[in-house]
């Protein structure tokens, strides 16, 4: 399988609107990969993209991608969803005879998720009612609802969404991708708590919410009772995640711009960690499974 990752970053991309720190003026300057937008991927082998933030246009049309068949959702939260009207921009034109009426291209895209993210994403609104059912109504989307634990099969490619945590804060997936015997894993948000994550074992590649990063130039140390510890894996609670499930590559996702890193700070940081084989992401990375 093919991954692109469309978006390497996380609840706020880089550049941050208005921001003037030094990785935010730089990424302003430079672009990719030193600037991050909202947190996607691409699995070219079905035409699927995970979640829709707010750029995902921008990060679609940066990477040239022809064709969207399937949009899987993680989790209703807007840095996931917020450019979830993709599928009108992409299917929808006006008819050549009266009425002139918005009509689709007469290929839906398939929006799949776990029914209970489905019934969160629904309760997205405008003031005449719910996006996706408005979508649905136009036949832009078709909606398949997914069961955690419960394999889809799509061409050669075997997804299972794995529900991710168990406190109630939030309904939030990762995705097992299997191709023959290869395994991908897509963790991109809320990793904690969770209840048990044998399906990591031996996998090949871990596409993993970054996990918070204590640095001189960036975030401080934090304390013990931050509440950052319960949504995230600190590096070394990921690095015991790496030793544990014998993980053989590991991308770092949904990157913060409050770690206060830049795109060489990463590079510098995979040097240190080389042998746990772990990769920060950036937009344009193209990884083969
Ligand atoms: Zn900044
Ligand atoms: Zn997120």
């Amino acid at each position: 399988m093919e991954i692109i990752i469309l978006g390497s970053g996380g609840f706020q991309t880089i550049p941050k609107p208005c921001c003037q720190c030094r990785v935010c003026a730089e990424a302003r300057i430079k672009g990719p990969p030193y600037s991050r937008n909202g947190p996607s991927i691409f699995l070219k082998d079905i035409n699927a993209i995970f979640d829709t933030p707010k750029d995902i246009v921008l990060s679609v049309n940066r990477e040239g991608i022809k064709k969207v068949d399937n949009i899987f959702y993680t989790h209703w939260h807007t840095d996931h969803t917020e450019g979830m009207r993709i599928v009108e921009e992409i299917t929808a034109s006006w008819s050549e005879r009266p009425p002139f009426e918005l009509k689709n291209h007469s290929h839906p895209i398939n929006v799949l998720a776990p029914k209970q993210v489905i019934k969160e994403l629904k309760r997205i609104k405008s003031p005449l009612g719910s996006y996706f059912d408005y979508f649905e109504s136009q036949n832009y989307i078709k909606i398949k609802a997914l069961e955690f634990g419960k394999e889809k099969v799509l061409n050669n490619i075997r997804i299972t969404p794995i529900k991710n945590n168990f406190d109630g804060r939030v309904t939030s997936t990762s995705y097992l991708i299997k191709e023959d015997d290869k395994e991908a894993v897509y963790m991109p948000c809320d990793p904690k708590p969770f209840e048990s994550l044998v399906f990591l074992e031996g996998c090949d590649l871990f596409l993993v919410s970054s996990p918070f990063i204590e640095s001189k130039q960036g975030l401080k140390k934090i304390p013990k009772t931050h509440p950052l510890r319960d949504e995230l894996f600190s590096l070394e609670e990921l690095i015991d995640l790496i030793k544990r499930y014998k993980i053989k590559r590991t991308v770092v996702v949904h990157i913060e711009e409050m770690w206060g890193l830049s795109y060489e700070d990463y590079k510098l940081l995979e040097k240190k960690y080389a042998q746990y084989n772990i990769i920060f992401s950036f937009d344009g990375l193209r990884l083969k499974v």
